[in-house]
């Protein structure tokens, strides 16, 4: 079976895509690959981020993977936090912090629109391709919700009526910016010869 490197170690990740390629590829984790470095992410976009993390796997070790890389964008905070969403309030990436700056940051503001996004660069025998997906909300003014990670208990996407905290795995998955991108990338790699 062919491999493919994911350039994370987050196993929720893992689990999510492998599930969805029905064997069509074996996806490896830095962890499998013994690759203990923190993998550098100093750009200024997505995906940026993302290709710069998948670069360094191909330069590193010759191996076809992929890398993703999510912000959350809020046009009345010039699209803050953006690519530093996981850092926002500092480097210790702290979820309840990161929440409560967005809150602090909105309060008294009316146009509280949002979208997360997701990008995806994936490369084969040296080649870069992008995938991306997003989502269209709005921040809460309170957290709703105790599911997810991140941001989930302050997002609610169009069309719901509960925040992404507030969904199973499934629900999420089918509406949000990271299962859009992975649809995305599972059809290319599905399509792929054999
Ligand atoms: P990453 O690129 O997937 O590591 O995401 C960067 C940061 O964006 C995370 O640390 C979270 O704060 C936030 N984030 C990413 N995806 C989600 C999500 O699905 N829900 C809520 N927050 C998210």
């Amino acid at each position: 079976m062919k491999e493919l490197v994911f350039a994370t170690n987050n196993a929720h990740k893992v689990a999510e895509i492998a599930a969805r390629l029905d064997g069509a590829f074996h996806i490896l984790t830095l962890r499998e690959m013994e690759c203990e470095e923190e993998l550098p992410e100093e750009q200024e976009t997505l995906e940026g981020n993302a290709l710069q993390k998948a670069q360094y796997i191909w330069d590193a070790y010759g191996r076809n993977c992929f890398a993703d890389d999510t912000g959350l964008e809020i046009p009345a905070l010039n699209g803050e936090p953006g690519v530093y969403s996981a850092r926002y309030a500092g480097p210790e990436k702290n979820s309840e912090a990161n929440m409560n700056k967005v809150l602090s940051k909105l309060n008294n503001i009316s146009d509280r629109t949002a979208r997360f996004r997701t990008s995806i660069a994936l490369i084969i025998e040296g080649k870069a391709r992008f995938f991306e997906g997003e989502v269209q909300g709005h921040i809460l003014t309170d957290r709703q919700g105790g599911a997810g990670f991140g941001y989930d208990p302050i997002f609610q996407p169009v069309g719901a009526s509960r925040s992404f905290a507030e969904m199973s795995t499934e629900e999420k998955n089918a509406l949000s910016h990271r299962g859009k991108a992975v649809d995305q990338l599972v059809a290319y790699l599905k399509n792929l010869p054999r």
